[in-house]
């Protein structure tokens, strides 16, 4: 296995899984952390998937996370 980053550039979780490789071995692989869920694809640029280059006001702590728990209400369907 290709090496792994140690943490989720989103919420610094450390169980990282692999959910796809690319075509051609050795160019990309796409990521998932195993608390928030961000998703990454190895080759975006640092800041989408480096924790310490991840933008400050997107990244998420345990307790953002504990207290995200609204999902908004579908609408009724129009008539
Ligand atoms: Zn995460």
């Amino acid at each position: 296995m290709n090496h792994l980053p140690v943490e989720c550039p989103r919420c610094a979780f450390e169980d990282i899984s692999r959910l796809a490789t690319s075509p051609v071995p050795g160019v990309w692989d796409v990521l998932q952390c195993g608390r928030c869920l961000y998703t990454w694809r190895t080759s975006e640029p640092a800041r989408r998937t480096r924790r310490d280059a991840y933008p400050d006001s997107f990244k998420l702590t345990v307790a953002d996370i504990e207290n995200a728990i609204e999902v908004p209400t579908v609408p009724p369907l129009l008539k």
